[in-house]
């Protein structure tokens, strides 16, 4: 059992070794499926594999030839991990070739994070969760070491990251809330040496944060917090403009008084899930030594029922000093946003804000749990997000944000509804929300992860839980400034 909450089992560790280095006991092969099935080869389906143990070979494939593209190797890399695992098995090695024209680094890169992603498990609560001892896997490097360590090193750092997202986004309400989260913070901050600030409840009242403040207002015990972490940029200049990156942290989301049902209320410590990829975002951005400086802000707190809770028909004041007329309880996520959004606008000079939020079922509706949905003030924003969404195969998809669909939170009282009364475009209706908080000069995307935050089925490099989607991505597209 883990002590520690940043002390995550490493089953599979990855190391370069030198083309001359002796053979190991057990040699790894990637091969795409000949068109026709035949004898000695692993399946036509992409981690189909083969083990031979009097030759001490492991056949792995990447499916047929003209499907594959870069995730396939992140694929092969989550199925053959999860074989080791199973298997004990002893030493092994894969050479690095250019697969198919894939190149070595991006191949090379894809495979080692599946390697590493698909053996995380989350069993600290578990009481004989068998520890087994870390196991090697060797890359011989075929022209030196460098390149060959530095993809190791990158893949390492990275799916470290992801896999905090994921233990920390499957703990449950009764481990994390915003006081212990905001707790956790400042160790994070402590470890990546990055700045951190906490505005507790205190804080909030004395600035005017009136939208979060709602929100957490029912949960007396544990109330709300906006944490910021600040990383300032490997030789940044002094007057770079940060990336601001917003994340959604209710550690738990009853729907408040507008109660979801016992269906839907399960699963809902996965409500934090943007948040905790915007935190292991910049842990890793900082690990990586990113050029651009970055700020987080967490707006955590939890929507719960008591007689201090907030109200259907409540007339709030958010931050921004805009009023929003309270239709559902329920749609509470961009409340706590739109005051983190405000905050960060008066704080920083952002190069652009992007927010990760698990926001709307309507988005899992639209889009399914293939793509998150973004929306975005900024075309150039939103396609070099995109792009990264490719890249990495956490992938998104444009909704329009079209200020026609602010018709539907028009309020008779305040400035502004907090949801429609109809069931038409949900996850525009959020987006459209959160831009009525955001300057127009400012590039903004929000991104709608609802249907990947979280997965009830394990796949190929993905098991079972929180995903950690939006780390990759984040550290993609920061990189690629
Ligand atoms: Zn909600």
């Amino acid at each position: 059992m883990a002590n520690s909450y940043f002390d995550i089992p490493e089953p599979i560790r990855i190391k370069a070794i030198e083309a001359g280095a002796p053979k190991l006991q057990l040699s790894i092969t990637l091969q795409a499926a000949p068109e026709k099935a035949a004898l000695g080869y692993p399946g036509k389906s992409a981690g189909d594999v083969l083990f031979n143990g009097a030759a001490g070979t492991l056949l792995v494939s990447l499916g047929e030839a003209p499907k594959m593209i870069t995730d396939t190797f992140r694929v092969a890399g989550g199925s053959v991990g999860r074989w080791l695992v199973q298997n004990a098995a002893p030493s092994a090695e894969i050479s690095v070739n250019n697969v198919n024209g894939f190149g070595i680094p991006n191949a090379l890169a894809a495979f080692c994070e599946g390697l590493l992603l698909g053996v995380f498990k989350f069993e600290r609560h578990k009481k004989a969760s068998n520890s087994i001892e870390p196991f090697t896997v060797s890359v011989r490097a075929q022209n030196g070491l460098d390149g060959v360590e530095t993809v190791v090193r990158r893949a390492t750092i990275l799916a470290r990251a992801v896999n905090l997202a994921r233990d920390w986004g499957h703990e449950p309400a009764n481990v994390i809330n915003p006081v212990t989260l905001a707790e956790r913070a400042v160790a994070l901050s402590e470890r990546y040496g990055l700045k951190c600030t906490i505005l507790d409840e205190k804080k909030l009242e004395e600035i005017g944060a009136g939208a979060i403040l709602s929100v957490g207002k029912g949960s007396h015990q544990t109330p709300p917090r906006i944490i910021v972490l600040e990383y300032a940029g490997k030789n940044a200049a002094a007057d770079a403009q940060p990336v601001v990156l917003v994340g959604k942290g209710l550690t738990f989301d009853s729907g408040g008084y507008s109660m979801k049902d016992t269906a839907n209320m399960q699963g809902m410590k996965y409500d934090k899930c943007g948040a905790m990829a915007v935190l292991a975002a910049i842990a890793a951005a900082a690990e990586l030594g990113v050029s651009t400086p970055i700020v987080a802000i967490i707006g955590a707190a939890e929507n719960m029922v008591s007689s201090y809770a907030y109200r259907p028909d409540d007339l709030i004041t958010s931050l921004a000093g805009k009023t929003i007329e309270i239709i559902s309880t329920d749609a509470e996520g961009r409340l706590v946003l739109a005051d983190c959004l405000t905050y960060a606008q008066r704080k920083y000079s952002a190069r652009a804000v992007i927010d990760l939020a698990t926001l709307t079922g309507g988005v899992v509706v639209a889009l399914g749990r293939l793509r998150a949905g973004i929306l975005s003030n900024n075309t150039a924003l939103s396609e070099q997000l995109a792009a990264a969404g490719e890249r990495t195969h956490e992938r998104l998809w444009p909704l329009p944000l079209d200020e026609e669909y602010f018709q539907l939170l028009k309020s008779d009282d305040g400035d502004m509804k907090n949801s429609a009364t109809v069931r038409e475009a949900h996850p525009i209706v959020g987006g459209i929300f959160l831009r009525q908080f955001v300057e127009d000069t400012v590039p903004w995307a929000h991104l709608d992860i609802a249907g990947l935050a979280d997965t009830p089925k394990d796949s190929a490099y993905c098991p079972r839980g929180a995903t950690g989607f939006g780390v990759r991505l984040l550290i993609d597209y920061l990189e690629n400034l």
